[in-house]
């Protein structure tokens, strides 16, 4: 077995509209959801330019998975069909079960300034696609850190990482979420279970994984081939590393429906148009 996994592929994201007109980068394409079971989709935004953003994503449905949204800066509000409401801001994550079925909006409240994150989309088994919706806002101090001797400091969003557990767990699909800031010359090894998709998507500097350098704005996947990564920076370098265990069932979307067969998507648009779904 190997010591680290390595990267086997890097993904250069694609540049993309969504919602109102949000300028955005979709790094995990449909095209990866089977190799990055369970992951369906990863946007990264990044702008101090308010046309980018400001429009944000009016009334919109979801159902069978859950969203992951992590805000490194600006202030979004959210308000969904369930009744939550919230302000998502500044190193705060947002955790959406969308199960049977939610309508909501994300509204930036900046007219100015900086808004950058991360949306990560996690799918659901077929057992709980139709599960209560369930959310949660977890502010920035709620958020588990450390700090290695190296000076490496890690936020554990989700899963376990050197003992410490995030403020999300997930039985099925057994989620690691981690946001690492690795200072220059530093080098930082995590465990990761074997089976686990996983992949690393930096968003400053440049890191290396094995021979691999994974350069800023771009995804570098993660060999299944050992139960840790090892990763290094000779610069000051900040990553999320996702993980989880794969669901290996059908997968067949639809816009925001993600569901296992045809006849569940029609009748997830059929709930929609409906009124089935608020
Ligand atoms: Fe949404």
């Amino acid at each position: 077995m190997d010591s680290s996994r390595s990267i086997e592929r890097l993904i250069t994201g694609v540049a993309t509209s969504d919602g109102a007109g949000v300028t955005l980068t979709r790094v995990l394409t449909g095209k990866l959801q089977r190799r990055l079971d369970p992951y369906l989709m990863l946007d990264a935004f990044g702008s101090d330019d308010p046309d980018d953003y400001i429009a944000g994503f009016p009334d919109h449905p979801h159902r069978g998975f859950e969203t992951i949204t992590y805000m490194l800066a600006g202030r979004m509000r959210h308000r969904d069909s369930a009744g939550h409401e919230g302000l998502l801001e500044n190193g705060g994550v947002q955790w959406m079960t969308a199960g049977r079925g939610v309508i909501h909006s994300e509204i930036p409240e900046q007219e100015a300034g900086v808004m950058e994150g991360f949306q990560l989309w996690l799918n659901l088994p077929a057992s709980h696609k139709l599960c209560e919706p369930w959310y949660q806002d977890f502010p920035t101090a709620a958020i588990p850190e450390f700090t290695t001797a190296a000076g490496v400091l890690v936020r554990v969003i989700a899963g376990v990482s050197h003992g410490i557990a995030g403020v999300v767990q997930r039985d099925f699909t057994e989620p690691v979420y981690l946001d690492v800031h690795l200072p220059a010359n530093s080098t930082f090894t995590t465990e990761l279970p074997m089976t686990h998709n996983a992949f690393i998507y930096v968003y400053r500097g440049a890191a290396q994984v094995g021979e691999t350098q994974v350069d800023k704005q771009r995804m570098g996947i993660l060999s299944n081939t050992a139960d840790s990564v090892t990763i290094t920076a000779s610069e000051d370098t900040r990553l999320i590393l996702v993980a989880g265990k794969p669901l290996n069932e059908p997968i067949v979307q639809y816009g925001p429906f993600v569901m296992n067969t045809q006849a569940e998507i029609n009748q997830a648009l059929d709930d929609f148009r409906n009124g089935r779904m608020a």
